[in-house]
């Protein structure tokens, strides 16, 4: 009966799909999401999603952490908050970044819902429809999915093994320039890039950000994962170098756990008013509850230890990953090797389809990110993302086996090997 009056309020799906504004046509799910019932099948060693791997968070601290937040100090973690964040939490969070360099005002930082939310905002704030936005090539089907929304046309800059390179920046730029089109910003990922896992070194982030000065566009510098490096730390942010013309995003999803869902923008001071009045009006303020019990956490428990264990952790799964990707991918393969973060990056012969060979895995029992779900204009057709971060080693060393044979009779059928 419900079902028959909501049906009589909204005609059929096209009637509905007019009514929409223009800008929904270009809201649709990521090729990531439509992986996830699959990939999480547990029967299923999922190299595909890059969740966070919580096993080595001790639940029993975390759990004192927020009930003692309730006992003392319940009044305010629930209650509405500030929409540009807790003040104690934002000082915190300058802290936080001392760690990669930066020196911030806590005035200077909004803290957002994670920093997808941050995304949005941005978003929000610059891009008109037919705007360009420069990103890495591949980039983090996340942020690709938030620009496309809002309408922008992304242009792909090309990478290396040492991240975004600077002279492909400024043929990018002057190639738009010269066919008329307006770049809002460029935005990428300096540390442990996702989907690369390449680490930008210090002297192409001190060319690049004098290539965007140069040309007055904006640097949105994306860094959940800074503090994940491995053997040692990364260069310093890009924001310690300029603190004018970069907005720093950084998020506690990686370092602490995802589930507060607390990230954070730092921004120059002439843009956070724009930043905070767009937040209020998506979330009227981000959780006092995730934001109080982050500052306790950071205040009372010992978080760099912490980070330390996590990236130990990821550490043990990526020698799992590169040790197998050396015995079990055919030779024709190539691969990146990171120095952090969460993900390995494949690339193939270019006859190979990693979306069509995505059932054949699945036979096998392995699931991957297909390149293609990275490239805002349908390349990567040959490559994949693999993620370490979740599976046991063991998991891992049985996914890329599996993967290796999968491939191994795809090169065969097409003659390749
Ligand atoms: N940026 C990058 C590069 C990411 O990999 C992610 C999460 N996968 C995010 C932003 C969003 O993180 P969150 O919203 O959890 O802070």
């Amino acid at each position: 009966m419900s079902n028959d009056i909501t049906r009589l309020h909204t005609g059929s799906p096209e009637n509905l799909t007019e009514r929409f504004a223009h800008r929904a046509s270009h809201m649709k799910a990521s090729e990531i999401r439509a992986l996830f019932a699959v990939a999480s099948r547990p029967d299923i060693v999922s190299l595909a999603g890059g969740m966070p791997n919580l096993s080595a968070l001790p639940m029993e601290m975390m759990s004192e952490v927020v009930a003692k937040l309730i006992v003392e100090n319940g009044a305010e973690a629930l209650q509405y908050g500030s929409g540009q964040g807790h003040p104690k939490l934002r000082e915190q969070i300058c802290d936080v970044m001392a760690l990669e360099g930066i020196r911030a005002h806590p005035d200077d930082v909004v803290v957002t819902t994670g920093s997808q939310q941050a995304l949005d905002l941005i978003s929000r704030i610059f891009i008109d429809p037919g705007d360009v936005i420069l990103v890495e090539a591949p980039s983090y089907v996340g942020a690709l999915g938030t620009f496309q929304q809002y309408e922008a046309q992304v242009v792909h800059v090309a990478m290396d093994e040492h991240g975004l390179i600077p002279q492909a920046l400024r043929e990018a730029i002057t190639t738009t320039r010269a066919a008329g089109r307006k770049i809002k910003f460029i935005y990428l990922i300096p540390n442990y890039q996702n989907p690369g896992g390449v680490l930008l070194p210090a002297e192409r982030r001190t060319e690049i950000l004098e290539i965007a000065r140069t040309a007055g566009i904006f640097v949105i510098e994306d860094n959940p994962y800074g503090l994940l490096g491995f053997d040692r730390p990364s260069p310093n942010a890009m924001r310690a170098e300029d603190s004018e013309n970069v907005i720093y995003l950084g998020s506690f999803s990686k370092t602490i756990a995802p589930g507060f869902r607390v990230g954070w923008a730092l921004v120059p001071q002439s843009l956070k008013e724009k930043i905070v009045i767009a937040s209020e009006s998506s979330i009227l303020c981000p959780s006092n509850f995730s934001q109080l019990a982050i500052s306790s956490y950071l205040s009372d428990q010992p978080w760099r230890d912490q980070i330390a264990s996590f990236t130990q952790l990821y550490k043990t799964r990526r020698d799992a990953m590169l040790d197998s990707l050396e015995k079990h991918f055919p030779k024709e393969a190539t691969w990146t090797k990171p120095e952090g973060g969460f993900y390995v990056w494949v690339t193939l012969p270019p006859e190979i389809d990693t979306k069509a060979m995505m059932p054949k895995a699945i036979v096998a029992k392995v699931a991957y990110v297909p390149g293609t779900a990275f490239y805002a204009d349908g390349f990567g057709s040959w490559s994949m993302r693999l993620s370490y971060c979740y599976p046991s080693p063991e998991r891992i060393r049985d996914g890329i086996k599996s993967l290796g044979g999968v491939l191994k009779t795809e090169m065969q059928i097409r003659g390749l090997n």
